[in-house]
């Protein structure tokens, strides 16, 4: 298997699909990994993935084939980056947020729920001290804001030997499992301390999601204010997990990154002017330095990879980089409508599959006295590698 697990979702058609083209689907079903997808300006082309959603699928199904290898692996130190990518409505957020972060019925929540639930789960079953930290950034115009604080509009991205690549001073949200630690939590996270010193599965769900709906809602603070449209930023979900071992003085870090991408249409089609063409040709840049990475690391130019390109690639350098696991979902709508966009995507997802590098398999263990203390990145000693 390549370094980047990459699948493909199809969303059920919507009701206007419907309207235009009755039942008609772009694809027919081979099997669980493969379809022929039909276009016709095109001859009848088979894909494969190392999985494909198909109408019918569970937010479950994405879940547990995607995020669960990911989710363990960061436990024990090993980082875990997962891509929603495609056109503007192909279910890119359903799949991350489902339809709601905070009030959805539990089998539709996306990935961002599933990963906090099941953190808390090995949090809970813990003997040794864990730490969970959420922060919530978004990038537009390559500028990169903290969705967690507004104030900061333009975090910078650093490195670091022990962290790897970071958004430096992006504000960090801390769910720790000891209560020693609990002087160092913020007001609002001690609010859910107030009757035990215990964490109750809700209660932790709740203070991360809450925040995170924070985060969502000032996303579209910045539509109003900018007229801007989620789909025109690449918003991303960093989970930060510590896991001490007392006995032994050592640490493991390790981090899951989230990425709800911004939508991967073609600025013509969306008829953009002035400088809502302006992002339109941001956006399509930092996605065309994806596309441009990718292309490096899949055609042997690793020397050359220009992960410095844009913000968006030089914070998954790490992830596609080799240095960590990532999977890559691309969203699709069934309609032959959005055909050509569908197939722009799977060409971006077969090429992603070449991607050869493999994680490091020795999970990074730090030494508890060096630990680093998140959120004060910048005292670490910056490397600035050439790339
Ligand atoms: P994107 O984030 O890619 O722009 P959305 O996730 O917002 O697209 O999805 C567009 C619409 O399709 C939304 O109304 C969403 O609820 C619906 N949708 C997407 N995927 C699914 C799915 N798997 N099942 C049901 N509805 C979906
Ligand atoms: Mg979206």
């Amino acid at each position: 298997m390549s370094n980047v697990t990459v699948c493909v979702r199809f969303r059920p058609l919507s009701h206007k699909e419907r309207k235009a083209n009755g039942d008609n689907v772009c694809f027919r079903k081979l099997d669980s990994e493969s379809f022929v997808f039909k276009y016709e300006r095109e001859e009848d082309v088979i894909f494969s993935f190392d999985k494909v959603f198909y109408e019918d699928a569970q937010q479950s199904d994405v879940y547990d084939f995607l995020a669960v290898p990911i989710v363990s692996d960061a436990i024990n130190g090993i980082n875990g980056t997962i891509i929603t990518y495609g056109q503007t409505g192909a279910g890119k957020t359903y799949s991350m947020e489902g339809p709601s972060i905070l009030h959805c019925n539990e089998q539709k929540t996306g990935l961002v729920q599933r990963v906090v639930d099941e953190l808390f789960v090995c949090l809970r079953s813990s003997a040794s001290t864990w730490t969970v930290k959420l922060s919530m950034v978004e990038i537009y115009l390559e500028k990169v804001r903290d969705l967690l604080d507004l104030s900061k509009d333009n975090l910078q991205i650093k490195e670091s030997k022990t962290q790897g690549i970071y958004i430096s001073g992006s504000t960090e949200i801390s769910i720790v499992n000891s209560s020693d630690a609990l002087e160092n939590l913020s007001v609002s996270v001690l609010e859910f301390y107030s009757e035990c010193l215990s964490l109750c599965r809700y209660e932790f769900i709740f203070a991360c999601l809450s925040k995170l709906q924070q985060g969502i809602a000032n996303r579209a603070v910045g539509e109003t204010q900018m007229n801007l449209a989620s789909s025109r930023s690449h918003c991303l979900y960093i989970f930060s997990v510590q896991h001490g071992s007392t006995s032994d003085e050592r640490v493991k870090a390790g981090k899951i990154i989230l990425v709800d991408l911004a939508g991967s249409e073609k600025v013509e089609k969306t008829g953009a002017e002035g400088r809502v063409l302006d992002e339109a040709k941001t956006i399509n840049k930092s996605l065309s330095a994806l596309g441009n990475v990718i292309n490096a690391l899949t055609t042997g130019k690793q020397n050359h990879v220009p992960f410095r390109d844009s913000k968006l690639t030089r914070i998954l350098q790490d992830a596609l980089g080799g240095n960590s696991r990532a999977a890559l979902l691309c969203c699709c709508s069934p309609s032959p409508s959005n055909a050509p966009e569908s197939l722009s995507t799977l060409r971006f997802g077969t090429r992603t599959k070449l991607i050869k590098a493999s994680p490091k398999s020795i999970p990074e263990v730090v030494d508890n006295a060096k630990k680093p203390i998140l959120g004060t990145h910048d005292q670490d000693d910056l490397r600035d590698r050439i790339l």
